[in-house]
């Protein structure tokens, strides 16, 4: 089995890098793809570049030029639920784009013909999500996550993706993965550590709080990856 691991910036996949501390680095399409084996399994490892695009060459990429058969995300997202603390995981059950607007044409937002509004995580390793918070002590909270192009740091734009997708947490990265996964029939997980509540504050709360809550996403991720091997 290869599975693959993505983050969005150099800091999300550092934490996982330095655990498995030797790999195989390939250079591909203007990325590096980190090749290592991991308790009898290969795992490739790879941080896209912000935003939708890279976010979707990438996953791509690992699945078809990689040949990955799961994929696990790991980063750090802005919390809209008023129930997420910066440092606190959110596994994705679904996810939406809320910045792509055809609204003109009387559909709703995040949809275009043919696609859905929301593109849904695997339920099993949802469930896995479970068993390894219990394991690790530690609370991981299910919902809703938003992707856009957008760093949002605006309070009224955060409510309105809160209550036009029902989201508990925004980011943007996760639903063009969920998008790729989805097409490719590759089952897929995305977890997020909350770096910022997505208001006027989210920037200052993003740079202090990077690091340490990619930390914890990356941790939780790994011990997701030894849960699927059991
Ligand atoms: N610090 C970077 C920019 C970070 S953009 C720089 O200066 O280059 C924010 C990243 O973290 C994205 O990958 C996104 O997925 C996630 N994220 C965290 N908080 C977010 C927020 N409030 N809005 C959108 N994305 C957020």
């Amino acid at each position: 089995m290869k599975i693959a691991i993505m983050g969005a910036m150099p800091e999300e996949i550092a934490p996982i890098l330095q655990k498995l501390g030797e790999y195989k680095t390939t250079e591909y399409a203007k990325n590096k793809y980190y090749e290592a084996s991991y308790k009898g399994v290969e795992l490739v490892i790879a941080y896209s570049k912000i935003g939708k695009v890279f976010s979707t060459l990438t996953a791509t990429t690992m699945i078809e030029h990689f040949g990955a058969q799961k994929l696990l995300f790991s980063g750090v997202a802005g919390a809209i639920s008023e129930t997420l603390k910066v440092g606190d995981l959110i596994v994705a059950t679904k996810l939406s784009q809320h910045d792509l607007d055809i609204t003109a044409f009387g559909h709703p937002f995040g949809y275009v013909p043919e696609g859905g509004v929301f593109v849904e995580a695997d339920k099993a390793m949802i469930e896995m999500s479970k068993e390894v918070a219990r394991d690790m002590g530690k609370t991981v909270q299910e919902g809703i996550i938003a992707t856009g192009d957008q760093f949002v740091a605006n309070e009224e734009r955060k409510n309105w993706i809160g209550s036009t997708f029902n989201a508990d947490a925004l980011e943007m990265e996760g639903a063009s993965v969920a998008v790729v996964c989805d097409a490719l029939n590759v089952p897929f997980f995305i977890l997020r550590a909350i770096s910022d509540a997505a208001d006027m504050d989210a920037s200052f709360s993003f740079d202090e709080f990077l690091e340490t809550s990619a930390v914890e996403s990356a941790e939780f991720v790994m011990k997701m990856v030894d849960k699927i091997l059991e």
